[in-house]
């Protein structure tokens, strides 16, 4: 990192962002994503863009909770976020630096709360 570069990120430039949920000072720049938009530590999101990722054409702002994960068909995992604010949902990459115990709790919630007694399930397979 260049000593220009450094002098950014403390300032809080367009080179970084300061997560909301967390507090972390996060850099844009990541491993696997060209726009960051998520906290790696905690997997939050803000609602900036607004069709395309990095078009920052949202005027909403508001906190994005990560709700859970999907798997494209090459074994990608990515995050789906929905907005505190307005409800819409939107798709991002996981980028190479997030928390995985972030993601492996994220990836396992609905099998650690099933809707319905584990026992149901026993009684289907035999
Ligand atoms: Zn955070
Ligand atoms: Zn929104």
């Amino acid at each position: 990192m260049s000593r220009d570069q450094r002098h950014r990120a403390r300032r809080g430039g367009p080179n970084s962002f300061r997560c909301r949920r967390c507090g972390l000072d996060v850099s844009t720049q990541a491993l696997g994503t060209a726009h960051r938009n998520h906290c790696p530590n905690c997997l939050w999101s803000r609602h900036l863009d607004d069709d395309a990722p990095g078009d920052r054409a949202a005027e909403c702002g508001s906190l994005m909770e990560p709700i859970a994960i999907s798997v494209r068909g090459d074994g990608e995992w990515v995050l789906i976020h929905r907005c505190t604010g307005c409800d819409e949902v939107h798709l991002n990459r996981t980028a190479g630096d997030d928390n995985p115990l972030a993601l492996m709790r994220m990836a396992v919630k609905p099998l650690a709360q099933p809707p319905f007694p584990l026992e149901h399930l026993a009684r289907l397979w035999i």
